[in-house]
């Protein structure tokens, strides 16, 4: 702890007091520029990532970036996601997973939840996840598996994000969009999935971000 108390004073001293009038201005009011839906692994720091200010990403952090469907029990994903969209005019969800995802290892690996009841109910919101995983990637296995849990988690939890009805009118209207991404430890890159090729490919500075969804079609009447 003594790590992070020696954090605070270094921040006060030589990151807030050179620009506190920056700071100050942030009490008159937030305008994120993305809901940042990610892991809480220690490893991945989404302002660090995308090197962002505060203000500028609102988050949401939980084991496993999983959104649990509007239909379960109302949470605190459900009430931040409507914030959000209600009451801040966020207009880009991200939805950022990880490799070396502890919570796709106890998705993947029951047997390691002994004794952590709330985590196997939790990852039940990833239920899909486990499924697509046990029923697609029949010939992969340990790193390479863990890797694509995290991948198609990141799908699936975008369409549980589509269950909301606050994310569906958005999209409906065409005000909202949607953004599956993919943090690589090893190496700091960001991956983000392109529904034209299926594939979550690097972003850089020159490549356009790929949205996950746009609009949904109207149906047709
Ligand atoms: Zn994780």
């Amino acid at each position: 702890m003594q790590k992070l108390v020696e954090g605070i004073h270094h921040f006060q001293a030589n990151v807030f007091r050179p620009r506190r009038e920056w700071y100050e201005r942030l009490a008159e009011g937030q305008r994120p520029l993305a809901l940042f839906i990610t892991c809480s692994d220690s490893r991945i720091n989404p302002n660090l990532i995308t090197h962002s200010e505060p203000g500028e990403l609102f988050i949401v952090r939980n084991a496993g970036n999983i959104v649990p469907p509007n239909q379960s029990a109302a949470g605190g994903e459900q009430a931040t996601i409507e914030f959000a969209l209600g009451a801040l005019g966020i207009t880009d969800i991200i939805v950022c997973g990880h490799t070396h995802c502890g919570a796709m290892t106890g998705l993947l690996m029951p047997e390691k939840l002994e004794g952590m009841p709330a985590v196997r109910h939790w990852l039940g919101h990833a239920e899909s996840t486990r499924r697509i995983i046990k029923d697609k990637y029949t010939e992969l296995s340990g790193t390479a598996l863990q890797s694509a849990a995290a991948q198609e988690n990141v799908l699936v939890q975008l369409e549980n994000l589509r269950t909301h009805p606050a994310v569906a009118a958005g999209l409906s209207m065409g005000t909202l969009k949607l953004h599956g991404w993919m943090y690589k430890i090893e190496t700091g890159e960001v991956f983000g999935f392109d529904p034209e090729t299926g594939q979550f490919t690097p972003l850089t500075e020159t490549s356009s971000v790929p949205i996950h969804v746009t609009r949904l079609t109207a149906p047709a009447i």
